[in-house]
């Protein structure tokens, strides 16, 4: 069968196609056939990540003088769709992590020094990031980070602890929210810093064991009187809380995308399989309730999917996006579960089999309602805009 399209949106560089293609030829040869290792060793290898480097492809929104290909909006969520078209989320949560989520706070507020220092080996795929907000005791309440940064002479000395943080087994670029005023409450009193692996005092603890994104590594992190030069600071003291809401608006975007790819994968899936699979005397597609629920649940995707479209174009010329990239984030994470639940109900119980690419992309799709702003904060967002 072809693969399933939704038609192309109108992008803003014609060059975005040629990429979209690069991409899914990348995803067919290489993350379709390996993705199911890559589930069992819990990571993504790293010459995946300088193969996508070597494409141009990690450092398509950071600026050229520091090898990135300053792109829009728009590529990124041509890319994290293709990236999710491969159906292992996992794999698509730790490339857009490295690229859109973390690596970009030092694009966009990193001092040229910063930049010329980690942008390139972003870029190539040397070397990967991992942003570090949630805490124990702080995850949609981000203002409740109790992780210290104190200064001390020349130095800045963190002690904390981060969790569920993505990349943070495997990465080497760790962008850490620490609170740098005791005495701001909420909001205020909060920055950013580059941590390096191997930093003394910062150790990677457990790596979590996951239902789903099994193909991302996922872990907690500590750290211990971690002593870091003054110019270890990323962006302006005590802006730390402002710099992680406005990377939200590019991280919910890519979301968007990611939810966009998935969907189209699993209704590719599911309308083969219905078209294969055979019961009373006739094919499962044949039976019109069973068509139907497809083309609604390809409606829906396609509806979501507009909006994200959307959102980049609003983000690119610079509007305020706060409450549609919320809008987006909920409903593409939600249009995604109805979807694989939708398509999974219908493989019957070859879809409730380990092994089938609908009961993984089930599994995939459950984080994407929380992490990154769970739905019902996502609404309050919205509602406050109304
Ligand atoms: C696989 C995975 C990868 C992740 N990667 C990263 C990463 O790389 N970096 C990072 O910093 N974090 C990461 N996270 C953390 C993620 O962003 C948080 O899990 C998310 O923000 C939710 O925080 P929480 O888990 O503490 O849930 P809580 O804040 O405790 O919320 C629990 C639930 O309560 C409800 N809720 C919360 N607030 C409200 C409200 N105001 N109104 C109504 N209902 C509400 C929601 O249903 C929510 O799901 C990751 C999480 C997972 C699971």
């Amino acid at each position: 069968m072809p693969p399933f399209e939704f038609m192309e949106p109108a992008l803003p560089d014609e060059g975005l196609r040629m990429m979209r293609t690069q991409i899914r030829r990348y995803v067919d040869e290489v993350v379709v056939p390996n993705g199911e290792q890559w589930e069992k060793d819990g990571c993504v290898p790293r010459e995946v990540f300088r193969e996508l480097g070597s494409l141009g492809l990690l450092g398509m929104r950071h600026p050229p003088e520091y090898g990135g290909g300053g792109l829009g909006a728009a590529a990124s969520v041509v890319f994290a769709e293709e990236l999710s078209r491969s159906g292992f989320g996992g794999f698509a949560s730790s490339v857009t992590v490295h690229t859109d989520m973390s690596i970009s706070h030092i694009a966009h507020r990193g001092t040229a020094a910063q930049k010329a220092r980690y942008l390139p080996a972003a870029c190539a795929g040397e070397k990967v990031g991992a942003v570090c907000v949630t805490e124990p005791g702080a995850g949609s309440d981000v203002a409740g980070i109790r992780t210290r940064a104190v200064r001390r002479g020349d130095e800045w000395v963190i002690d904390g602890s981060k969790t569920f943080i993505t990349n943070g087994v495997h990465g080497d670029i760790y962008v850490v929210a620490a609170r740098t005023d005791p005495d701001a409450r909420g909001a205020k009193g909060l920055s950013l810093f580059i941590v390096e692996k191997g930093t003394p005092g910062f150790r990677v603890g457990r790596e979590l064991d996951k239902h789903g994104w099994r193909s991302s590594d996922t872990a907690e992190l500590f750290f211990e009187d971690v002593r870091l030069p003054a110019d270890a600071l990323l962006g302006e003291e005590g802006k730390g809380f402002y710099a992680i809401m406005s990377t939200f608006q590019n991280e919910r975007l890519v979301i968007g995308g990611l939810c966009a790819g998935a969907c189209a994968k699993a209704l590719e899936v599911t309308t083969d399989y219905v078209k294969s699979r055979k019961a009373f005397g006739k094919s499962l597609w044949d039976q019109q309730a069973v068509r139907q629920k497809l083309a609604w649940l390809a409606a829906k995707s396609a509806a979501s999917r507009a909006l994200t479209y959307s959102c980049a174009q609003m983000i690119d010329e610079g509007q305020d996006t706060v409450r549609e990239v919320s809008m987006l984030k909920a409903l593409s994470a939600e249009t995604l579960h109805e979807v694989v639940h939708g398509c999974l109900q219908l493989h019957g119980g070859m879809g409730f089999m380990i092994g089938t690419p609908i009961e993984r992309m089930a599994r995939d799709a459950r984080v994407l309602t929380i992490g990154g702003g769970a739905t019902e904060v996502m609404l309050e967002e919205v509602a406050k805009r109304l």
